[in-house]
């Protein structure tokens, strides 16, 4: 008599149910889990191992958190000595041995001059937090409303924050152009269209009857991230400052993304040589966990106990390992490191546009890097369109098949840019010459293949 096997029941992998769940009770507005579906279970340095067994170079890097990439030693051996010590792990904004320590260590990487005469906030564990902490401050030491932001600025996700963001619908900011060589808002690039966005502030600014009544604060990225990685030229920046000094306005630096070596300086200013009166301070200062400061002119140190709280201030094991980031960063001079792998990323990435039209720029200072994906086909954009010679049109359904065809090459890139069209890359510094290389070889394969996909159908949503 013939015995009737039983059929195996075949169980999907683990990961697919996590991701399944996922899908199933997580918020409609979550980000970049739609477009990584990935689910990381050990990750060191660069790379990222998935539950599925596959490993991933991760260029996203906790949206450009991780300086020194995943679980490097020096962190864990912070974080571990912290645990260890029996110190208490919440404490409000009192003052502990490791705040002073991870405060002492900030102060030494903060340019002199601004150090020297400076005063530190704690804030709740989210640069947007730190960004309306710097609003509150600069509106309570000038007795004044108005923000001056940029075009395409990115600065959180809380109201002020928003307000200041190119996304923002209600505004008490008044708008600026962000100087941009690609798609300069004056159609001329370079250090003319720098100049003349300088032009327009400073006209407006002294229009008396132009209406603007003198803002509380100017707000600048050095390097527009989210914005599609658009470094702001130093002379440009330099021009804000002197516009900025001479009319009592105070300067916010947002650094949260350019901080701690990112564009091959400590700190972004420092290519320009500002000093700002304010900066503002998250991501990578946390070495990896939620960390967010101001740091700012002693002057302005107006505002009364309380004007600013948050019960998370004193995240001691983010100080901890925050201290042990900085110091690495200074003592193995990887600002300079990021500089020249930067450059020489950079240069790899130009060299690929003689190859692939599809590629209509490549920018970016330091580890920060962006590649502008376009359409040559198609007619520029209307506001382009009278140019001397316009740019082809963004084209994010090039960069949506192309960041998935680096996952399927076990890479991960970030999307960006004012119309998702701008692949980015935010390496750890630590990056080495071998993985820099990689990292480029399986983006240029990955474009190739997107190229000849036919992705211009594709459907889903960008993420930004
Ligand atoms: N400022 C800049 C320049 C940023 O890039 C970001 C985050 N991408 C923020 C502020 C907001 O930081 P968070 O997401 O931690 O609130």
């Amino acid at each position: 008599m013939a015995v009737i096997e039983p059929v195996p029941v075949v169980q999907p992998p683990p990961h697919e149910g996590i991701l399944r769940r996922q899908a199933l009770r997580e918020s409609a507005a979550r980000t970049y889990a739609r477009s990584l579906p990935i689910v990381p279970v050990r990750a060191r340095g660069l790379t990222i191992e998935g539950a599925d067994g596959r490993r991933y170079l991760d260029c996203l890097s906790g949206a450009g958190t991780l300086a020194l990439g995943h679980n490097h030693p020096v962190v864990l051996e912070a974080i571990r000595k912290v645990l260890d010590s029996g110190a208490p792990l919440h404490v409000l904004d009192l003052a502990t041995p490791v705040k002073d320590a991870f405060t002492t260590e900030l102060f030494a990487t903060l340019p002199r001059e601004f150090a020297d005469n400076a005063r530190i906030q704690f804030c709740g564990p989210a640069g947007t937090d730190a960004v309306e902490a710097a609003f509150t401050l600069v509106r309570t030491a000038t007795g004044r409303t108005g923000l001056l932001t940029f075009t395409g600025a990115y600065h959180g996700m809380t109201t002020g924050a928003l307000e200041a963001s190119g996304g923002a619908r209600d505004v008490r900011v008044t708008r600026l152009p962000f100087p941009q060589d690609y798609r300069c808002p004056f159609g001329t690039g370079g250090e003319q269209g720098a100049a003349l966005a300088a032009r327009w502030t400073k006209h407006l600014l002294d229009d008396r009857k132009g209406g603007l009544p003198t803002p509380a604060g100017m707000i600048v990225e050095p390097v527009q991230g989210e914005g599609g990685v658009l470094p702001a030229p130093d002379s440009w920046l330099r021009d804000m400052r002197r516009i900025t000094a001479d009319r009592s306005i105070p300067l916010i630096a947002d650094e949260v993304q350019t901080g701690v070596g990112r564009t091959g300086a400590f700190w972004a200013v420092e290519h320009s040589g500002i000093v700002p009166d304010v900066m503002v301070l998250s991501k990578a200062i946390g070495g990896s966990l939620p960390l967010a400061v101001i740091v700012y002119r002693a002057e302005l140190d107006l505002w009364q106990p309380g004007a600013h709280a948050g019960t998370f201030r004193g995240n001691q094991l983010a100080m901890a390992a925050g201290a042990a980031t900085l110091a690495y960063v200074r003592e193995n001079r990887l600002a300079d490191r990021a500089a020249v792998l930067g450059e020489r990323m950079l240069a790899r990435l130009r060299e690929l546009r003689t190859h692939h039209p599809g590629i209509g720029d490549v920018r970016g200072r330091g580890l920060m890097i962006g590649v502008e994906l376009v359409d040559p086909e198609r007619a520029p954009l209307p506001a382009e369109a009278d140019d001397h010679a316009p740019a082809p049109p963004p084209d994010p359904a090039l960069a949506r098949a192309v960041q998935q065809e680096c996952l399927r090459r076990g890479l991960i890139v970030e999307l960006g840019g004012r119309h998702g069209a701008v692949v980015r890359l935010l390496p750890p510094l630590t990056l080495t010459d071998e993985q820099a290389s990689a990292v480029v070889d399986r983006l240029a394969d990955a474009l190739a293949a997107a190229e000849r996909s036919p992705h211009r159908r594709t459907t889903t949503g960008p993420i930004s």
